[in-house]
């Protein structure tokens, strides 16, 4: 599945994909509330309400760069809090390369925020020692949000992600800490997004007159467009993530732009009354 902004093309490379038990990350979007956004349905969401949603990478493919935005699971990684995480043996980066992306083509890769299903790609087990998985490429980490892990990794799930996803690219040598708002790029600039992470950061990307958004984990359904007050379990400061979703989703409404979330794919961002609509 892929799109294009201009000269960029963007391809989802998906990892997970579910429909419903989402509960445990948007506890207030019940079958209810969302069969009452019938343009959610069906691509969004199923007839009896219950959220499509994936994990997944992004390439993004920019005239000079090859890019990997966020790196959702991982295979053989231990100590996460949802079981099915735990020592996962996925066909990933085999399907990366049918895609016409090989991992050793990655030069960069780029992780809005470092969760444990944003970052597990980052490395993989090699004689048991976590290596980085894109041999060639540098990894782009806010600095932000990399010190604020460093610091306050304090729950042992929050710890195995840090040691055996994000540290190891650091003691690679191969980390580069960019303040939210740098251009990796001539195509992309960071726009520092945070609220659900302390230095989560979304992707604006332009080309040839055409703009795209890769707004992260600022939403993890397009059903927070239309509540924005509908906070994720996941968010760090959940009044800060809601002021940032009006924030953005404000910026790129009723614009060309073309939006893809962390966890859903692309649409256009419409104002609806005080609030917001994606549409496909
Ligand atoms: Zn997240």
């Amino acid at each position: 599945m892929h799109w294009n902004v201009g000269k960029v093309k963007i391809t989802k490379i998906v990892e997970l994909e579910t429909t419903g038990s989402t509960r445990f990350i948007l506890p207030l979007a019940t079958n209810e509330e969302i069969q009452k956004l019938p343009w959610l349905i069906p691509h969004f969401a199923s007839e009896e309400g219950r959220l499509k949603m994936s994990i997944h990478s992004l390439v993004v493919d920019t005239p000079s760069r090859r890019i990997v935005v966020d790196t959702g699971l991982g295979n053989d990684k231990e100590g996460r809090k949802v079981p099915t995480w735990n020592n996962r043996k996925d066909p990933f980066l085999e399907t990366m390369t049918s895609a016409g992306f090989p991992p050793d083509s990655i030069d960069t890769v780029l992780c809005t925020h470092l969760h444990v299903d944003h970052v597990g790609w980052n490395t993989k087990l090699v004689d048991g020692k976590w290596v980085p998985t894109f041999a060639h490429a540098r990894y782009v980490f806010g600095k932000t949000e990399y010190e604020h892990w460093r610091d306050h990794s304090d729950e042992p799930d929050k710890v195995a992600v840090f040691n055996d996803s994000v540290q190891p690219i650091i003691d690679a040598g191969k980390a580069e800490l960019v303040t939210s708002d740098c251009k990796p790029c001539e195509e992309i600039t960071l726009i520092p997004t945070p609220g659900h992470s302390p230095g989560h950061m979304s992707i604006h990307i332009k080309s040839d007159g055409e703009e795209g958004l890769l707004s992260g984990d600022v939403a993890h359904h397009p059903c927070q467009m239309a509540h924005l007050d509908w906070s994720s379990t996941a968010d760090s400061d959940p009044v800060q993530s809601a002021a940032t979703r009006r924030e953005l989703f404000s910026r790129f409404a009723d614009t060309p732009t073309l939006v893809i979330g962390g966890h859903f794919d692309a649409g256009r961002i419409k104002r609806d009354g005080d609030a917001f609509k994606f549409i496909v």
